[in-house]
């Protein structure tokens, strides 16, 4: 993982997996879940998503928010 977080201090806290305790933190892009019995686990994951920071939609991950501007990390 490239991403470097320690100077933020992370806490992790009980059933809660590392990249969860990051997503908190960092500015991501969010794929919604949606119900689909024919994916397996039940459900897919949106193409669209938006930014953690701003709550911009777009249409694909982009290297930055071209909202707020805020630079993204591939978390999965
Ligand atoms: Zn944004």
């Amino acid at each position: 993982m490239a991403v470097h977080l320690s100077s933020k201090g992370i806490r992790i806290g009980k059933g809660q997996s590392a990249i969860d305790a990051m997503k908190q933190i960092v500015p991501h892009w969010i794929h919604e879940k949606i119900e689909d019995p024919s994916y397996v686990g039940g459900f897919r994951y949106a193409r669209n998503c938006k930014c953690s920071e701003c709550g911009y939609e777009s249409s694909f991950e982009k290297k930055s928010c071209p909202h707020c501007g805020v630079k993204m990390y591939q978390i999965d």
